[in-house]
């Protein structure tokens, strides 16, 4: 058996650019799960919206394993912004690994090992590290109403604080302003109090607040001992991914394949020690699984070894939630000559809970491109965004999307601050769309290549 290592690459895989999905931040649900209008970079399809964010709250829960859910509906209506939006909401913590369809074909892997290490990039492992213990005799308080602090300790110098880890409540007030002064009591402030001679210091200040933080260590925790004695252990969670195990511990590979992202295939010996080895951990009680999602965009390009691959990856108790979307009607599963709907098996289908996403209405489309103005930084005229509005409804929402850069780029052509109806006409105009560039092609298909009429004509600009 390998000594398995383990170490962390998180921080490296979330970088952030203005992409087409930049401006999502979240599912914009309230607490209940009810969709806000516009919020954390949404805008509509709030059904789905809703859907969604049931799904993530059960993964959030870890309620649920092995199941796959389809994003359907027709093209540009958010089913990827959807999906990005779970990723958001579903916590660092958790795992969310993604992939297209059309990528296992141009791996140098075959389908099924890209498909298993897709599979096994969305399954995390916590495992937890003591670290030595440290004999002391503080009992930690952490002041949960920080607000509390000073407005009541001015008034009446009393207050109450509650400990986090022994949950009872001590009366502190005048004695703790006593012992430390009240102006150097803050908000979020932990501090020790010496059970026997009363004695009150300032350890730092609390995790979600403090910069002292650091200096405390990440899951620094005051516990007390059978015999009275307090003692301060230190305890380190390493959050790594199956998949991040299997890279590190590959012979042929080594830990930096895993920042090229060119890992190869991985030997199944390999994964077997690693999942025994995991196991023997989770029973141990030094980690635990934690299924996260996986999601593959244009679903219908898999074949249908890749459908059975997933019917029976979706069968292992660690399997992560899986997501799929495309936007296909009933189409042909590619490596058969037999059609289904959106190009999926049918007894793959009947796996999948299906959320559909709807056509956006006029003000969707306006709201969506106010939002993608602000996140590319562009000012653009009232007039303007009535015009790109009304080129969204007749076109796509993608393509009114695309037309703010040009425009921004025409107006700064022009010596502009403010991109106005004749920026966006001119680049209308510069740029087509689907609808007239098919139009064209239908006027002109004799003078182009492998139409019903062979000869080739000239080439415009
Ligand atoms: P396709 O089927 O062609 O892949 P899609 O359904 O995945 O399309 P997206 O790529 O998610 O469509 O949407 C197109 C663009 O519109 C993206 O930039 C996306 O971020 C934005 N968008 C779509 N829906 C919303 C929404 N509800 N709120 C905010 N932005 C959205």
């Amino acid at each position: 058996m390998v000594e398995l290592k383990i170490s962390e690459s998180r921080d490296l895989t979330r970088i952030e650019r203005i992409g087409a999905h930049s401006h999502i931040r979240g599912l914009g649900l309230d607490s209940a799960l009810e969709p806000r209008a516009v919020s954390e970079g949404m805008v509509g399809q709030t059904a789905a919206r809703k859907a969604a964010g049931v799904i993530v709250q059960m993964v959030k829960e870890a309620k649920i394993a092995g199941r796959a859910v389809l994003l359907a509906g027709q093209p540009g209506t958010g089913k990827t912004a959807i999906a990005m939006g779970m990723a958001k909401s579903i916590g660092l913590e958790t795992p969310f690994a993604m992939l297209a369809g059309s990528e296992l074909f141009s791996l140098e892997m075959s389908k099924t090992e890209a498909l298993m290490q897709a599979f096994r990039k969305a399954i995390g492992v916590r495992i937890k590290e003591e670290t030595e213990v440290i004999e002391g005799e503080v009992v930690e308080i952490q002041i949960d109403r920080p607000a509390a602090v000073t407005g009541a300790a001015s008034k009446t110098g009393k207050l109450t604080l509650k400990t986090t880890e022994m949950e009872t409540v001590y009366d502190l007030g005048a004695k703790m302003i006593e012992a430390l002064g009240k102006d150097k009591v803050q908000s979020g402030d932990v501090i020790a109090i010496d059970k026997a001679s009363g004695k009150i210091t300032k350890l730092g200040r609390s995790f979600s607040r403090s910069r002292d933080y650091d200096a405390m260590g990440p899951q620094t925790k005051f516990v007390q001992c059978p015999d009275g004695e307090l003692q301060k252990r230190k305890e380190v969670v390493h959050c790594v991914t199956l998949h991040e195990i299997d890279v590190i511990n590959s012979r042929t590979q080594g830990f930096l394949a895993l920042f090229t992202g060119d890992t190869g295939e991985i030997r199944a010996e390999v994964r077997e020690q690693i999942d025994t080895k995991v196991a023997e951990w989770r029973e141990e009680g030094k980690a635990e699984i934690v299924p996260g999602v996986l999601f593959i965009d244009e679903v219908h390009m898999l074949d249908i070894e890749c459908f059975s691959f997933l019917n029976r990856a979706l069968e292992n108790d660690m399997a992560p939630i899986l997501v799929v979307a495309t936007n296909r009607g009933i189409t042909t599963i590619r490596g058969t000559n037999y059609k289904s709907p959106h190009g999926i098996p049918i007894d793959f289908l009947d796996r999948l809970l299906i959320i559909s996403t709807q056509p956006y209405t006029e003000d969707d489309i306006r709201k969506i491109l106010d939002i993608r103005c602000q996140e590319q930084d562009v000012d653009v005229s009232e007039d303007a965004k009535v015009l790109l509005t009304k080129i969204g409804v007749d076109t796509s929402l993608r393509y009114a999307i695309n037309l703010i850069t040009s425009a921004a780029l025409a107006c700064q052509k022009r010596k502009g601050k403010v991109v106005e109806m004749e920026d966006v006409s001119r680049v209308y105009e510069l740029f087509w769309d689907v609808k007239r560039s098919t139009q064209y092609l239908i006027e002109y298909q004799n003078q182009y290549m492998f139409n019903e009429a062979t000869t080739i004509g000239d080439e415009e600009d």
